[in-house]
């Protein structure tokens, strides 16, 4: 079973950034246009994670993705890292993003994955608070170590339940693989962009179950963060050199990517997380 999903965050983040220019947002929206229409020429439905403000301020977006059949899932409501929030701020912006998305598109919600996988050990209490607003599917665990975010001590990435105050969370981990003795993913963002296809399309075909997540800006080339802006999107102070790394991850590979991207339509069948939660013999 292989999963496609998308996280939907680019116009909100940019806009509350810097001004969302006009000729930056036509960037966006052609490229969600090639992606929609390149979708439904392979005949393959995905799941959109969309930021809750995308659901108020950027409603035509979120509704062009849902009109063309897709999953629409949450993704936090102003993209911040779940383990910067206390569980009641976490309560608060949860029940804001699925009232916004609900409203936008007119039907419930029941898939979540959290900014930059920022669900770990330390943060479990997240899922008790999904299940309280009535997720029953997520996307969060990032089962090997990472720079934001990583949930190591998760254990296989495989679908598998989640016991929590108020219900069972049907978790979908995101595939990793052992490259040199070390965990990582390989099947989205910057692995997806960093690895040769090869190496991505030959370990999906041999493994059972694989997650598929990518964004807008895997495909279309950042501009580089000003310390500014870091500052106020990571919510920590910048350096020299954390600028520097975060431009090379969030560019590296991108000449390639859409290629590479377009290719694995071809050669992999995919499946929304909805779909794939029916498949499932839980
Ligand atoms: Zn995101």
């Amino acid at each position: 079973m292989n999963i496609l999903t998308f996280d939907i965050e680019e116009w909100f983040v940019w806009e509350e950034l810097c001004r969302f220019s006009p000729q930056r947002r036509k960037e966006y929206d052609d490229m969600l246009a090639r992606l929609l229409d390149l979708l439904e020429e392979r005949g393959i439905k995905a799941t959109f994670f969309c930021v809750g403000m995308m659901g108020k301020n950027f409603p035509d977006v979120v509704r062009k993705i849902r009109e063309k059949g897709h999953e629409i899932g949450c993704h936090s409501n102003v993209h911040t890292w779940l383990n910067k929030m206390t569980p009641e701020e976490c309560l608060e912006d949860t029940r804001q993003a699925l009232d916004n998305l609900q409203q936008c598109i007119g039907e419930k919600v029941q898939s979540y994955r959290a900014p930059a996988f920022s669900v770990g050990e330390d943060s479990r209490w997240v899922f008790d608070i999904l299940s309280e607003c009535g997720i029953t599917r997520d996307s969060s665990v990032f089962p090997a170590g990472r720079d934001f975010g990583g949930f190591p001590s998760f254990g296989e990435d495989a679908p598998s339940l989640i016991e929590t105050n108020n219900g069972v969370i049907r978790e979908f981990p995101i595939s990793v693989t052992s490259f040199f003795g070390r965990k990582t993913a390989f099947s989205g963002g910057g692995y997806f962009r960093f690895f040769p296809y090869g190496f991505v399309s030959r370990r999906m075909k041999k493994r059972d179950y694989n997650i598929c997540y990518f964004h807008m800006s895997d495909f279309v080339k950042e501009k580089k963060f000003t310390k500014e802006e870091y500052e106020t999107y990571f919510k920590e102070k910048a350096s020299s050199l954390s600028l520097f790394t975060r431009s090379v991850k969030m560019n590296f590979g991108k000449e390639r990517s859409w290629t590479k991207f377009s290719r694995l339509l071809e050669d992999i069948r995919f499946v929304t997380l909805e779909e794939a939660d029916k498949l499932i013999q839980w």
